[in-house]
């Protein structure tokens, strides 16, 4: 189980410092989900210093976006080697809201997987439909095209090293969420496409759920079978919500898996 917070563009680093401190105050100390903090850029440094004497099972950061280069003529881009050296552990490749307004697509999403895997990052890997995709009965289409075109040419053992994130776009921010069976159907798929197509231990794998994930429906989500933890945003943005879904996950976790 893991709980990724995606804080999008919010939070200054002087914020970021003041929610991670508040966060480990209440941390409960028998806690088993890890957390990951994928805050904006400016404020990774604050947490590799909030976090220096944390256990990574217990609380970890990454990045929400990176270029694929290692360095060079790319203004405003900024390198794995670079999150690697601020201590970031993880870093998110395709987000919806990257491959929509920014236009990246899997080609491209290919080589910064590859960027990130090359200096031990773990990548989120975020894929996912559209309504109109979802409606026009393509979902598991756009899911194996995701899947095989991200991964193109990469060993298993890369694959394997990666975090997979079904996000289906029309949940994204919108207060939609998909039911857990809707939710469980597509992990499911998502976990057979790892096996058949890519060949990888997929059970080894995690996939989490995203998309106007709450404290409200945490529990429903996370205890279907296939859902391995959360990335979330809007609910990640406070102490308080945070927390509740780590209770979740950790009822989860203590029932049944
Ligand atoms: C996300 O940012 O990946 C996300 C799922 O956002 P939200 O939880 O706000 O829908």
């Amino acid at each position: 189980m893991l709980l990724a917070a995606n804080w999008k563009m919010n939070k200054t680093p002087t914020e970021a410092r003041a929610f991670v401190r508040e966060y480990l105050v209440a941390l409960p100390r028998d806690v088993k989900t890890p957390t990951v903090i994928l805050p904006p850029f400016p404020a990774l440094t604050v947490l590799a210093e909030e976090l220096e004497d944390v256990p990574p099972e217990k609380v970890s950061f990454g990045a929400q976006n990176l270029h694929n280069e290692v360095k060079g003529a790319f203004t405003g881009e900024v390198s794995a080697s670079m999150l690697k050296d601020c201590g970031c552990r993880w870093a998110t490749v395709g987000h919806s809201e990257r491959r929509r307004i920014f236009g990246e697509q899997n080609e491209f999403l290919n080589k910064k997987l590859r960027a990130a895997l090359s200096q031990n990052l773990t990548p989120i890997y975020c894929i996912g439909e559209t309504l109109e995709e979802r409606e026009a009965g393509k979902l598991e289409e756009i899911l194996v095209t995701q899947l095989t075109e991200g991964f193109e040419g990469l060993s298993s053992a890369s694959v394997e090293r990666t975090v997979i994130a079904y996000e289906p776009v029309w949940a994204i921010g919108t207060g939609k969420t998909a039911t857990p069976e809707q939710a469980q159907e597509a992990h499911a798929f998502v976990r057979r496409t790892l096996a058949d197509k890519l060949q990888v231990n997929a059970r080894k794998m995690e996939i989490l759920y995203g998309g106007s994930v709450t404290p409200e429906n945490a529990y429903s989500l996370l205890s279907q079978k296939d859902i391995d933890g959360a990335l979330v945003g809007g609910a990640s943005l406070k102490v308080d919500s945070l927390l509740s879904l780590l209770a979740a996950s950790d009822r989860v976790l203590q029932e049944k898996k």
